[in-house]
């Protein structure tokens, strides 16, 4: 095992260590020193410093869309209230006219304690967003919620059109998925995937299949004419499918602080392209997998943390 990959083990392994998080919350100089590293990646701890990041991407004549971080919510109450919090979003984005849209986990508005709670608020939440003409995106988790995730979505196609759903190209039940999901209305946004995943059911990161997996899946999408959001930020893979054109329907979509000359380039090329806004006080692991992610990353941290 390389170094870096050392590394990215390590920052997975920190991104789970609750007493680490809960010792950098309770000291004010550790504390100010994280979040100076978070916030390349975060919009904000509130949705009104996420509506403020969402209004600049739109002034730069990109679309944002914003995510409420948290996942894996065990209490049928408070994923209610969680589901409330983003109702919420949605209005304060209809008021201020942006180009946004709302993406989630479906595990924090409820469907890990109970399938028909989470598709119960996530009803709620295509009702709002619906009247608001704003679209809903569903993200994908690990792959043991994969059927869970997609039969809430099958269930809210019923319904609504303007519902969409991740897509993992690392997944090899992938190729199938997609297939049904085209008959289906809503976006469909395709990724590698974050997630750790046996090698029996998943490419592993980095590996030419994954590569190669997900560019014949975003071909496929591209050509297809249905609605969707090619996610990634792999300069080369970009490169390729630009050849490829595209339907119109479709657009690129890229983390916050992630790459953003990327996605202005994509932009500059005649692409509809996406920014993605994360807020919240969950930051923690969500920034460590960022970092993991390529671990030269953390070069920047350094710099992040110690700029004035
Ligand atoms: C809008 C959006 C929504 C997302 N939603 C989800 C979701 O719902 N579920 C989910 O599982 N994931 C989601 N993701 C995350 C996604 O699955 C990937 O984990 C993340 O985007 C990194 O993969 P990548 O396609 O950007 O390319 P990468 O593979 O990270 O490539 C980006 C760059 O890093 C370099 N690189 C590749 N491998 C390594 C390595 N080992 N070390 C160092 N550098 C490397 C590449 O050469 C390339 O230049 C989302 C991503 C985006 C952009």
């Amino acid at each position: 095992m390389t170094v870096m990959e050392q590394a990215a083990q390590s920052l997975r392994a920190l991104a789970l260590d609750e007493g680490l998080k809960d010792r950098i919350a309770a000291d004010p100089t550790l504390r100010g020193l994280a979040w100076r590293v978070a916030e390349r990646y975060v919009g904000g701890r509130t949705a009104a410093e996420a509506l403020d990041r969402a209004a600049l991407i739109n002034a730069q004549g990109q679309a944002a869309t914003i995510d409420y971080m948290g996942e894996s919510c065990r209490d049928a109450e408070r994923a209610t209230a969680e589901t409330e919090v983003f109702v919420d979003l949605s209005r304060q984005m209809a008021e201020r006219g942006l180009d946004c849209s709302i993406s989630l986990d479906l595990s924090h508005i409820g469907s890990v304690v109970d399938r028909d709670l989470g598709l119960a608020n996530a009803t709620r939440l295509a009702e709002v967003t619906a009247s608001a003409g704003q679209e809903m995106m569903i993200s994908m988790e690990g792959s043991d919620r994969t059927d869970l995730i997609l039969w809430t979505h099958e269930r809210l196609c019923e319904r609504f059109e303007h519902v969409g759903v991740t897509v993992q190209a690392r997944l090899h039940r992938t190729d199938g998925d997609l297939a049904r999901l085209l008959d289906l209305p809503g976006r469909i946004r395709l990724v590698k995937g974050s997630y750790l995943e046996p090698e029996s059911i998943a490419h592993p990161r980095g590996h030419r299949k994954l590569r190669a997996a997900y560019f014949a899946q975003a071909a496929l999408l591209l050509g297809s004419g249905h609605p969707c959001s090619i996610a990634t930020h792999d300069a080369d893979l970009l490169e390729e499918l630009h050849e490829l054109g595209g339907s119109g329907r479709h657009e690129y979509e890229m983390l916050l602080g992630l790459d953003a000359g990327l996605l202005a380039t994509m932009r500059a090329r005649g692409h509809r392209v996406r920014e993605y806004v994360v807020f919240g006080e969950e930051w923690w692991l969500y920034v460590c997998n960022r970092i993991a992610e390529d671990p030269a990353r953390l070069f920047q941290a350094l710099v992040d943390a110690t700029s004035p």
